[in-house]
């Protein structure tokens, strides 16, 4: 089935200004609420949400399969057990709708008020249930860095990771929406290494620049997913922050890998932009080398260009500060050879699963993806407007991350995640 939604020519008879990450051709998925409406499946177009709900009752979505559950509903992974061919169906349907070549909904203005709702008005939800979560770490420049910050820069890499896109399985429960206030975390640290631990609130708070992808359910337990097969299992993406207590991690990960240092929260952005609509972005990895297993191989471009942001906002400041600038391309082992491993062994994934990508950090000191690269362990200072200084996360401060794809003339973008630190409890 052809993505028609994508095509870069389309145009909406609603109005979406041209820094919008939320054009005609983006149309993502997500779950929206306010006091008149209950939680309940919507789109996206400019600064409106598409109330998917509303627009099945009145007959726009009639003879796509769909039932009043999949859209009545607080999230979507119900509706996601219709595949990949169910949700392009559905996005395809709605670039229709909303194209100026359309009239159907475009000359009822009745019908509009009842579908397209401003965001201003609503609040988002937890887009999916996530059952299971995974967090890979698949950035070759992030991997390089933390092995020469902790271990050896000769051998800053150890000897799988270059075989193996190396993973762990993280926490689902706490992984909240952008928006969502945390405390800073407390637990066990060592910081001298001839004296014992001590407990108090994390010292060392941290962001990981991710992005996560988001599958549909997969195959029986003891069948694997190929890398050919991988993207018909792939819903979509969000941004994803994965906290991080450094202080925490470093006392408790040997020798079963982040626990507590990890778990206590994960944020993501509201809207998942489907992997249909960011196939116009698709570019070339990294050469790997050395060669890979055969179920690893693929064909095909399957990194994605998605520019990143970080920015640092302090609670007494109006502006935001950009600390860093990345990009998803950089990845070296990508989704669908993630997916493929995570599968080669017969595990079994679920419609509404996260799989974060790892910290993604670029080649320069601009683009790395979390304050413990970007301060080189707190041994310089990052700069933030108004001449503040940061080496980890304070209290009170809000991180952003921003992420969109540029092409044609046409810009698709994430949104963003937005996090304040709390004091700890
Ligand atoms: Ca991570």
């Amino acid at each position: 089935m052809n993505i028609t939604a994508n095509n870069p020519a389309l145009k909406s008879w609603v109005e979406v200004d041209k820094s919008s990450d939320f054009p005609i051709q983006n149309l993502p998925f997500g779950i929206v609420k306010n006091k008149q409406l209950s939680a309940r499946a919507a789109s996206r177009i400019g600064d409106f949400a598409i109330d998917l709900f509303a627009l099945f009752q009145l007959g726009y979505l009639d003879g796509l399969g769909f039932e009043q559950a999949d859209f009545d509903n607080n999230r979507f992974n119900q509706l996601m057990k219709k595949g990949k061919d169910g949700t392009r169906m559905l996005r395809n349907r709605l670039a229709e709708l909303f194209s100026t070549d359309n009239n159907t909904l475009q000359n009822k203005k009745e019908d509009q008020e009842k579908v397209l709702i401003p965001i201003a008005e609503i609040e988002n939800e937890m887009p999916v249930h996530v059952g299971d979560y995974t967090d890979f770490y698949s950035s070759i420049e992030h991997a390089t860095n933390v092995g020469t910050l902790f271990r050896d820069p000769e051998n800053a890499l150890l000897p799988n990771w270059k075989y193996i896109p190396v993973g762990y399985h993280g926490r689902a429960s706490s992984i909240i929406l952008s928006g969502e206030e945390i405390h800073r975390p407390k637990g066990q640290q060592k910081p001298k290494d001839d004296e014992p631990p001590v407990f108090g609130p994390c010292k060392l708070l941290d962001f990981e620049l991710e992005m996560a992808f988001i599958t549909y359910d997969g195959k029986p337990l003891g069948e694997s997913i190929s890398t050919k097969e991988a993207d018909d299992f792939i819903f979509g993406m969000v941004l994803f922050n994965d906290w991080s207590a450094r202080d925490i991690q470093k006392w408790e990960y040997v020798p079963l890998g982040p626990f507590l240092a990890k778990n206590f929260a994960s944020s993501i952005s509201a809207w998942i932009v489907t992997l249909d609509a960011l196939e116009p972005f698709r570019v070339k990895g990294p050469e790997q080398d050395p060669k890979v297993f055969p179920y690893l191989e693929y064909q095909g471009e399957k990194n994605i260009d998605i520019n990143l942001e970080v920015l640092i906002q302090p609670e007494e400041h109006d502006e935001a500060s950009s600390i860093c600038r990345s990009n998803y391309k950089y990845m070296y082992w990508n989704q669908t050879q993630q997916l493929a491993h995570h599968t080669i062994n017969g595990c079994n994934i679920k419609a509404g699963d996260m799989y974060a990508s790892g910290t993604i950090s670029g080649p320069t000191e601009d683009s790395y993806g979390s304050m413990l690269e970007l301060s080189w362990k707190g041994s310089k200072t990052v700069k933030l407007k108004g001449g503040e200084e940061r080496k980890f996360i304070q209290d009170k401060d809000t991180v952003i991350m921003r992420g969109h794809c540029e092409k044609d003339g046409v810009r698709i973008g994430f949104g963003e995640v937005s996090t304040k630190v709390l004091p700890a409890k």
